[in-house]
């Protein structure tokens, strides 16, 4: 029984949503048999997540995308059963195709003076897009998703970034960069050779040091292949 929360906006009005995960719904999703055939690792992830990230949470996409409610543009989330909008409760109407996780991951900004700069700016003409802690903004919030591959756990999971991120550290995306260790679509090159790990895992060990080398590298630093691993 692990529960995941969200806050969610209604009639103006933020309210916190928390619910059980439910296993259950899941299973039926598209190319991801393994959520029945080794329902474990899903548990595993959702007790680590639970206790090292505990706002992230899980939902449901096509093509890489969460699916968004037509009535509130919120999240699908499993509950009781079914696979339903986190913020007005109506069932999902379609098939999703993946498995996402979803959050913020905060990124250390403080000490990258020329990011810093940026990001005061953005902040002093009210264009800042992406939340972030401290006033003078040391660490930003950044908006992670991270999908399941149908071949999980023997295949690594993609994980993207929002041009948000980009914009925030004043530069463009990076589309497919060797020096960003990028691809196109803001997905995150991970892993040259992939070996069993959990999402929490996968968040500590990659994508966190991976996300501090785009702050470095848009502060203006020569980029280097150690950051990455
Ligand atoms: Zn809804």
């Amino acid at each position: 029984m692990v529960k995941q929360k969200k806050q969610v906006v209604v009639n103006g009005e933020i309210k916190n949503r928390e619910w059980v995960v439910d296993t259950d719904a899941i299973r039926s999703i598209r190319g991801n048999d393994w959520t029945g055939d080794y329902p474990r690792l899903i548990q595993t992830d959702l007790e680590q997540m639970a206790e090292t990230f505990p706002h992230w949470f899980l939902t449901v996409g096509s093509s890489s995308r969460p699916i968004a409610c037509q009535r509130d543009g919120d999240y699908f989330i499993p509950k009781d059963g079914t696979l339903q909008c986190v913020n007005c409760g109506q069932a999902i109407n379609q098939n999703p195709s993946c498995l996402i996780w979803t959050g913020l991951l905060p990124v250390q900004i403080v000490g990258a003076e020329k990011v810093s700069k940026h990001i005061r700016s953005l902040i002093a003409k009210g264009n800042m897009k992406l939340p972030y802690v401290g006033d003078e903004a040391a660490f930003l919030l950044t908006p992670i998703r991270i999908i399941y591959p149908p071949g999980w756990p023997n295949v690594q999971p993609s994980a993207y970034y929002t041009r948000e991120f980009f914009s925030s550290l004043g530069i463009g995306p990076p589309g497919t960069s060797h020096a960003h260790h990028m691809y196109e679509d803001l997905r995150m090159c991970l892993f040259a050779s992939w070996h069993t790990m959990t999402i929490r895992e996968v968040i500590q060990n990659r994508i966190a040091p991976h996300a501090l080398a785009q702050v470095k590298i848009a502060n203006g630093e020569r980029p280097n292949s150690r950051w990455f691993n």
